[in-house]
């Protein structure tokens, strides 16, 4: 009987201790015994209020309540407020063209700031051609050889015809690099073959020279391998002429199927850096060359 009361009196002790103690206390024995334990033993609770506690993006949030200073308990409130979730900034957007690739911004969160996407690229939508205009764009593209006449001084078509083709390439001289060129071929009924050269695709290259002849080394590129050929550009011309002995070479890679590229310098420039490139389609020369001359395609 005498040992009962002692372990009431222990225990009594202890829990008078125990509530002035917030984490942990000692048993008669000496080892230690975790906050909860005490709870369980009939922790009198010592209440403390706890502030709301915002969520963030990712993280949740708690309502406002209290806990036991002593034992930890949660007494009241502390209901668990979801994570807000991202809010995803509107990505900035640029939509590719024909020629030019787009974009989609990076995404941001607009309240903690975390990329949620990588920008990325759009990739170029590249030109659709039809009757060698772009359905998209609406710019030329070439590749379609048509038949035309040329007009007289009263703007009436004479006899003398021309298949021609526009094609798009690039310049270079010593004020640019890689510019917008676009250039024309011509075959015509007088056993011609001329190129019209369009700097910027619209300042037309001439030979403002009274007196002299231009003179061009034009390189041509087709399934038969390069071709280096020679041409010249009358004094107050507008065109190239491409020297006759070559003419023949010409309406053959034309006649035949593919890419045909022609590469033009003027001789003077190898001064000046002056070159032009352009390519058109052999599509339908052919076709409309055997037309015109009776000749078998
Ligand atoms: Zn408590
Ligand atoms: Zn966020
Ligand atoms: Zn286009």
């Amino acid at each position: 009987m005498k040992r009962y009361f002692c372990v009431f009196v222990l225990l009594m002790l202890f829990l008078l201790t125990a509530c002035k103690d917030d984490s942990l206390s000692v048993t008669s024995d000496g080892e230690s015994v975790a906050a909860s334990d005490l709870a369980a033993a009939g922790c009198v609770h010592e209440p403390v209020n706890d502030p709301r506690v915002e969520p963030t993006c990712t993280e949740p949030g708690q309502t406002e309540g209290t806990h036991c200073a002593l034992c930890g308990e949660v007494l009241s409130g502390h209901t668990e407020i979801p994570a807000a979730g991202h809010m995803p900034e509107t990505a900035e957007r640029q939509e590719p063209t024909c020629t030019a690739p787009g974009f989609v911004g990076e995404v941001r969160c607009t309240v903690c700031g975390e990329v949620l996407e990588e920008e990325q690229t759009l990739p170029v939508l590249g030109h659709t051609t039809e009757n060698g205009r772009c359905t998209r764009c609406g710019q030329y593209i070439g590749g379609v050889w048509e038949t035309r006449y040329y007009v007289d001084q009263f703007d009436q078509p004479t006899e003398d015809w021309y298949i021609s083709c526009r094609a798009v390439g690039k310049f270079s001289n010593s004020a640019t690099v890689d510019d917008e060129l676009e250039a024309q071929v011509l075959a015509d009924s007088t056993g011609d073959i001329t190129f019209f050269l369009y700097e910027y695709g619209s300042y037309q290259v001439k030979n403002h020279s009274s007196g002299d002849w231009q003179e061009y080394v034009v390189t041509m590129r087709s399934a038969a391998g390069d071709l280096r050929m020679t041409g010249a550009m009358y004094a107050g011309g507008d065109r190239i002429f491409l020297d006759a002995v070559y003419v023949p070479s010409v309406l053959e890679a034309l006649r035949g199927e593919g890419t045909v590229m022609f590469h033009i310098v003027p001789v003077e420039a190898y001064v000046t850096e002056t070159e032009y490139l352009f390519s058109v389609e052999a599509s339908n020369f052919a076709d409309e060359y055997g037309r015109m001359t009776g000749a078998d395609v």
